[in-house]
């Protein structure tokens, strides 16, 4: 009877060894499987990469070439336009430099994702970022009479350490944001100060703000504020998932303070150059 019992208890561990086994050669499979299927996965990421970069390239060139005949024209190289002309081709060439925009992001998103944003870290003075960036978005501001000050002095900030063209990026981006989300009228101000090893730039505007339900996805990309559609139509919704990506790749955070109706504060840090902190 023992032995029976014996025999029957064996045959029943050979039956879960067996069954062990395959599990254990089916597992090997999968994993297999899931490898292959990662490669085939990042291959076409490699391809939607590839295809995105030349597409927004080939885009952009054509744009480029008639933004600078718009230019041409509304200068009056070609001779005298009436007003009307005039205001046509102002909004002609509004439309085509937010399709430049729109493809900038698309490229810079792409260059995120797929690890190929370029960093060329170096000692600089940002006031002169600061002031090559207004002076181009200062027409802007204007045509809808909006006021951009600075809350104090910036001649003497103490040199910081980043990647100048990239950072430009982020400030044009806040920079054009507060413009385009203040109302007819407003008034936007700059203001950098030192904290500690860091150098803290804020741009504040009276403008639309966040409302508070939709704060948490800021800085997602593709995220676009009910109140910022209603009131700007156009936008890619990417423009703050970048900048959030560049200001942390220099070494920095970014955050901001925003009421629904009244107005909207962006603020971001960058490394001072280590002399510098010492001396302040
Ligand atoms: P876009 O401006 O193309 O919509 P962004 O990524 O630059 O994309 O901004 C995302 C969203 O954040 C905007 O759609 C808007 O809702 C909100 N936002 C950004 N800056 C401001 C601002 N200064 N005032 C009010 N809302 C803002």
């Amino acid at each position: 009877m023992n032995e029976k019992k014996g025999t029957e208890k064996i045959a029943e561990l050979e039956k879960l060894l067996k069954e062990q086994q395959q599990n254990a050669r089916l597992l090997v499979r999968r994993d297999l499987e899931l490898s292959r299927a990662n490669e085939k996965l990042q291959e076409f990421d490699e391809i939607k990469s590839n295809f995105i970069s030349v597409v927004a390239h080939q885009l952009r060139t054509p744009l480029s070439g008639i933004k600078w005949t718009l230019n041409m024209l509304l200068n009056g190289d070609l001779g005298p336009l009436n007003n009307d002309q005039k205001t046509f081709l102002i909004k002609s060439y509004e439309s085509n430099n937010r399709m430049i925009t729109l493809i900038n992001d698309m490229l810079d998103t792409d260059r995120i994702q797929s690890g190929k944003m370029h960093y060329g870290f170096r000692y600089i003075n940002i006031i002169d970022l600061l002031d090559n960036v207004l002076f181009e978005i200062s027409p802007e501001a204007t045509k809808r009479n909006i006021s951009i000050e600075f809350k104090r002095k910036l001649e003497n900030l103490p040199q910081v350490y980043i990647d100048p063209e990239t950072m430009r990026a982020v400030f044009q981006n806040l920079l054009e944001n507060a413009i385009k989300y203040t109302i007819e009228g407003g008034k936007i101000i700059l203001d950098a100060e030192q904290v500690k090893n860091m150098l803290q730039i804020s741009i504040n505007d009276n403008g639309i703000g966040i409302p508070e339900d939709q704060k948490k996805k800021v800085f997602e990309r593709f995220f676009r504020g009910r109140n910022a559609i209603l009131r700007e139509t156009d936008g890619s919704g990417l423009g703050l998932y970048i900048a959030k990506t560049i200001v942390e790749k220099n070494g920095g955070i970014i955050w901001f303070e925003s009421k629904e109706n009244n107005g909207t504060t962006f603020y971001f840090t960058v490394p001072i150059k280590i002399e510098d902190v010492k001396k302040n």
